[in-house]
């Protein structure tokens, strides 16, 4: 299958000629060729962007909201389907993936409401006859670019409230993911999103994304990713005044009291440190123990961990599926020797897998670290693997403070039958997102979501939140008077 970009409602192939392959992660398939596309194909889309875009904003938001409705009909009725696209393309477990596309429908039919809502406000005027609002208004061209862990859901999180906020898109999808970012555009084009609206852009960060963040036609970015990238974009995206919303990495931890039930707390773990083979912004990849329950938890954790199946996401008893590339398994290697010579003790797994079935896939081991410090590298560090570290408190005070002492600040989480103590968390915990007898992700797209500190740079995504980035502030006033009233001078 050859892809092309799709630019003023015309799916074409990249100027540059060049294409590159798209590689199941679990078996070294190659499951499409992709244009590694040039500067002025990027410059193509933002100009088909900005001339669509004086026309999309005055298309009234609730037929906007219509659009993305069929939008969330479609990726409904091809639900399956796409997800074993995914599961192809980046590995999760086919329920996983499902997962993924059914965000994306939650959140097309959410903001096809907001195209109702997209509520301004008023409210008095401090001065007689005299009327006051506050109305939503777009914005330009947004650009947006995702990473692979989420190929579905993130850029829907993006797009959705984007358009519906009477943006135009330029859309430069992961490179190890782009087949989904190609069935969601045909999805927006069948569903009727007008031509230069909705544009994509297949190739690398260095010359698609940069040309996003350079070009002063477009207006703002959304971007998800890591943090290295992340300050790269902050910088040459902010120097242009452009309009930033950063979505960056994560460091997680769980926390289990000593009075929490330890088989929910177990369940818990597992779902979050190698669900996504560990590979999701919200994975745990800590987990804070009470030390009066540390052992008996290590040992029924480690007896758990050793019994998940490695394997290809499409087979039915695979519980944990490949990394995304080889230089991710490398990644992930040597922090399993840094842990060892800072003095971690292997508890389970630390190695790739011998099985000849998964040698042309990129399998590690799901690991354990067993007497982790808080100030290691491991327990600091984002590792986007399937790599748990277990740390010792003797209190919650000490665990909350070792939670809150990395840079990252995503996702939290703690299980405690004590009412008190839960509430102490959700006070304390400096994340931006709490669970309480729940793991570490699972966000639901009607809440807002995003990261205090190292995570971001302090916007949310989903919920009513997203419109906050989508649109700018517009305070009117009418003044019905018939003469001239000086705010703030005259009585
Ligand atoms: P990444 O390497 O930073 O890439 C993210 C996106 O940025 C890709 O589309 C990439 O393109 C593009 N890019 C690279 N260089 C660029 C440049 N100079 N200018 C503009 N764009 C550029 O991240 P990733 O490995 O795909 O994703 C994993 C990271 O994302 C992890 O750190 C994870 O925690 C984070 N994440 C955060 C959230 C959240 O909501 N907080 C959610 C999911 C993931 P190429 O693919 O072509 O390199």
């Amino acid at each position: 299958m050859k892809l092309k970009n799709y630019i003023a409602g015309q799916w074409v192939e990249p100027e540059s000629g060049r294409y590159h392959q798209d590689i199941d992660p679990g078996n070294g398939e190659v499951v499409a060729e992709v244009p590694a596309s040039s500067p002025r194909d990027a410059e193509r889309a933002i100009e088909a962007a900005r001339d669509a875009y004086d026309r999309w904003r005055k298309y009234p938001a609730p037929k906007r909201g219509e659009i993305l409705f069929r939008v969330g009909q479609i990726l409904q009725e091809r639900k399956h389907e796409l997800a074993q696209k995914m599961t192809r393309e980046m590995g999760k477990v086919y329920t996983e993936a499902a997962g993924d596309v059914q965000e994306g429908i939650d959140m097309a039919f959410y903001m096809a409401g907001e195209g109702r809502r997209s509520f301004g406000y008023t409210t008095p005027s401090e001065l007689p006859d005299k009327f006051a609002m506050a109305t939503r208004d777009a914005i330009g061209v947004a650009g947006i670019i995702t990473p692979w862990n989420f190929p579905m859901a993130i850029p829907t999180w993006k797009i959705f409230p984007a358009l519906v906020c009477g943006n135009t898109v330029v859309f430069k999808p992961a490179s190890e993911t782009p087949l989904l970012a190609y069935e969601l555009v045909h999805i927006l084009e069948e569903a009727g999103v007008p031509a230069g609206v909705v544009n994509l852009v297949f190739g690398s960060g260095a010359e698609v994304g940069e040309t996003f963040l350079q070009d002063p036609r477009v207006n703002l970015i959304s971007f998800t990713g890591s943090n290295e990238t992340g300050r790269h974009v902050a910088k040459v995206a902010g120097e242009r005044l452009k309009r930033v919303s950063l979505e960056l990495g994560g460091k997680n931890a769980i926390i289990v009291m000593d009075d929490a039930d330890l088989d929910l707390a177990i369940d818990g773990i597992l779902w979050s440190a190698f669900g996504t083979s560990g590979q999701r912004c919200t994975a745990c990849s800590r987990l804070i123990v009470h030390e009066h329950i540390y052992e008996e938890l290590e040992a029924r954790l480690a007896a758990r961990i050793r019994q998940l199946k490695l394997g290809h996401g499409l087979e039915d008893a695979t519980d944990v599926g490949p990394l995304i590339n080889e230089k991710a398994v490398q990644k992930v290697e040597q922090y399993v020797e840094i842990g060892q010579q800072e003095g971690a003790r292997l508890v389970v797994g630390g190695h790739r897998p011998t099985e000849a079935a998964l040698q042309r896939g990129h399998y590690f081991a799901p690991t354990l670290f067993g007497d982790v410090r808080p100030d290691m590298r491991i327990a600091t560090e984002e590792i986007f693997g399937p790599v748990l570290s277990m740390i010792r408190v003797k209190d919650l005070d000490e665990a909350i403070e070792v939670n809150n002492r990395v840079t990252y600040g995503l996702s939290s989480s703690i299980f405690t039958r004590d009412v008190n103590r839960a509430f102490r968390a959700i006070r304390d915990l400096a994340t931006g997102i709490v669970y309480i007898n729940a793991g570490t992700i699972g966000a639901e797209i009607h809440l807002p979501f995003g990261g205090t500190r190292g995570t971001g740079n302090g916007h949310r995504e989903a919920g009513t939140a997203a419109l906050d980035f989508f649109s700018e502030w517009k305070a009117v006033y009418v003044d019905y008077s018939g003469r001239l009233q000086r705010a703030q001078i005259d009585a």
